[in-house]
């Protein structure tokens, strides 16, 4: 498990992130049984599904020629399976979860990404990272499914608004 996403990680190019990220859900697919474990199933099965064409991917604040590194250096030092699976999973949203020019009405620490639940509606959701502020058209709402990435179609529709 290990070997394979150092491998995955190490042909990681700012340039190719539809391939990167593509490999990173055939990883999931092949550990899926590893990653149920500290995942629910929803958010599983909807992640397994994610594909790069239907997604922008990057659009974010993440560096990620800093962060792959990193992580690979973390991966090195010793990551125990929960931890790693971790990792992978919250990569996996900082690339794909679009995240917005608006700041987080909460605690103003990051800006908001568009989300959607995984029983999927297409309500747009914005979500905050830092402070997991959950909002529908401006209003602080309480969700309780798992969020998921807004699709590429679902994010153009609310930028062109
Ligand atoms: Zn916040």
């Amino acid at each position: 498990m290990e070997e394979e996403i150092l491998r995955i990680y190490n042909n990681f190019s700012i340039n190719n992130l539809d391939t990167f990220f593509d490999e990173l859900i055939s990883y999931v697919n092949k550990y899926d049984s590893i990653f149920l474990k500290y995942t629910s199933l929803e958010y599983l099965d909807a992640i397994k599904k994610l594909d790069s064409k239907n997604l922008i991917l990057g659009h974010s604040d993440d560096n990620f020629e800093i962060a792959i590194p990193f992580y690979m250096n973390q991966i090195n030092k010793g990551l125990n399976e929960e931890e790693l699976s971790n990792q992978v999973a919250s990569l996996i949203w900082d690339l794909s979860a679009y995240m917005t020019d608006e700041e987080c009405p909460s605690c103003h620490d990051s800006n908001l990404r568009l989300t959607i639940t995984a029983s999927k509606t297409s309500q747009i959701i914005k979500f905050c990272d830092e402070c997991l502020y959950t909002g529908i058209n401006g209003k602080r709402v309480d969700i309780e499914d798992d969020l998921i990435p807004a699709s590429k179609s679902i994010v153009k529709s609310y930028l062109k608004d």
